[in-house]
């Protein structure tokens, strides 16, 4: 809702205690609806940024405000907030990250993330919450294609639709962009993923009643992970309503250059398009596509929070190392559009090189820590440097190159992590505490 409330609440003057911020305005007019700000309107970009900036002012500690790195075609700033317990410390728990709007005339992806993070935050005691908050952390953008959002269009000010421009697959479709990743929206969310360690990735999205996952071409064939997709996908869609189903998104209607596509291969967290749509015959308003809605994405939201702590869902690095050390896991390789019509006349994809990188302080005055992470094993991918070759069923083995370094950024030690789904891989670091002091 929004300012007008909010400055008409203040016009009325309405200075009770807890009144003073626009959120807690809104809760206090008879209009609230039951969803967790109360709105019973679409938010605008102004609200989206104030209501982000007060859950970062109010609750310090659980949660902390994200820039990301580029600005739109436009020059505008993508903001996303961090929740958690503990939400400054770099302490290792798994990240669920998700977002709305890559479509920006799809108004409910953007609420209905955005009422997620309000409810988690402002219910952060609940126990339900509590336990998630301090085994996990939430990734929050509820509008990254601000520009779209603004202008109410599907596209980017640049008419490209960023859910073509990811370049894993990619091909040069009339609205996928003049290249791979040509899109600074598009690499907010590369850099997003790459930089921590999303074990559960969820994009937003309207209209259709569906829960998707890769692969998002039928030639690609099931993916590696196709029975914990199913497993979490079906679950989510039956928070949504009897009529959601679960599917691949190439069975749903085949595309290139999409999110999850890319952000399962590279990193091999689960990820998911979820699309909310009412019923059929049942009209479109803020009412049905919102504050109805909400109760069932907040019910799939949650299970996918749950898989994320979970640690049969990702792995586990532990070990011991000097209080105080930093320790970085990082790993690099290339991935592929498919092949396409180069502008030297040959027909090849194109390589982009994909950097994964996230670090953890040892805080315990033990050292001992516990790090949650991605699997090192990559799915095998369907689009290759020679072509398209679908129905892989293997992973590379391909280890995190961990290493233990003072706060100044001296390596001290490196060592090759290989560690499986749902296992544990304990580390040496004792050179590395050998050298610490000194
Ligand atoms: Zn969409």
């Amino acid at each position: 809702m929004g300012r007008r409330l909010a400055v008409v609440a203040a016009a009325l003057g309405m200075a009770l205690a807890g009144l003073g911020s626009p959120m807690a305005a809104r809760a206090a007019t008879a209009q609230r609806s039951d969803l967790p700000s109360g709105n019973t309107e679409y938010r605008t970009i102004a609200d989206y940024e104030a209501d982000m900036a007060e859950l970062v002012d109010e609750h310090p500690n659980l949660v902390k405000p994200i820039t990301l790195p580029n600005k739109t075609s436009s020059g505008r700033t993508v903001h996303g907030i961090e929740i958690s317990r503990n939400v400054h410390a770099k302490d290792g728990k798994p990240v669920f990250v998700t977002v709305g709007m890559h479509h920006g005339n799809e108004w409910p992806s953007g609420e209905l993330t955005m009422e997620y993070a309000v409810d988690v935050v402002e219910n952060a005691s609940r126990p339900e919450f509590a336990s998630l908050l301090a085994k996990a952390r939430l990734v929050v953008v509820p509008v990254v294609n601000v520009d779209g959002f603004i202008a109410n269009k599907r596209q980017t000010a640049t008419k490209v639709d960023m859910n073509r421009n990811y370049g894993f697959g990619w091909l040069p479709i009339s609205t996928g962009g003049a290249a791979p990743w040509s899109e600074p929206e598009t690499r907010n969310i590369q850099w997003l993923l790459s930089t921590r360690q999303a074990t559960t990735f969820v994009t937003q999205h309207t209209c259709i009643q569906v829960v998707l996952y890769p692969p998002i071409q039928l030639k690609a064939g099931p993916t590696q992970d196709v029975a914990r997709f199913q497993d979490l996908g079906t679950r989510m869609a039956e928070s949504y309503g009897p009529s959601y189903r679960a599917l691949d998104s190439a069975h749903d209607y085949e595309t290139t250059g999409e999110a999850i596509d890319w952000a399962y291969f590279a990193t091999r967290g689960l990820a998911f398009t979820n699309e909310t749509c009412p019923d059929e015959g049942v009209e479109r308003t803020y009412e049905t596509q919102v504050a109805d809605a909400y109760e069932g994405h907040r019910g799939a939201m949650l299970k996918a929070f749950k898989s994320t702590a979970d640690p049969a869902q990702h792995s586990v690095i532990s070990g011991k190392a000097p209080q105080g050390a930093v320790l970085r896991i990082a790993k690099d390789f290339p991935m592929y559009t498919q092949p396409y019509e180069q502008p030297d006349g040959t027909v090849r994809p194109t390589e982009f090189p994909t950097s994964l990188t996230s670090e953890l302080e040892v805080t315990d005055p033990s050292g001992r820590f516990s790090w949650s992470v991605n699997p090192s094993e990559r799915p095998i991918p369907p689009y290759q440097k020679d072509g398209l070759k679908g129905n892989q069923t293997g992973f590379y083995t391909e280890p995190w190159t961990l290493t233990c370094e003072r706060p100044d950024g001296t390596v001290l030690q490196n060592v090759p992590v290989n560690v499986g789904l749902g296992k544990t891989a304990e580390v040496d670091l004792q050179a590395c505490a050998r050298n610490f002091q000194q």
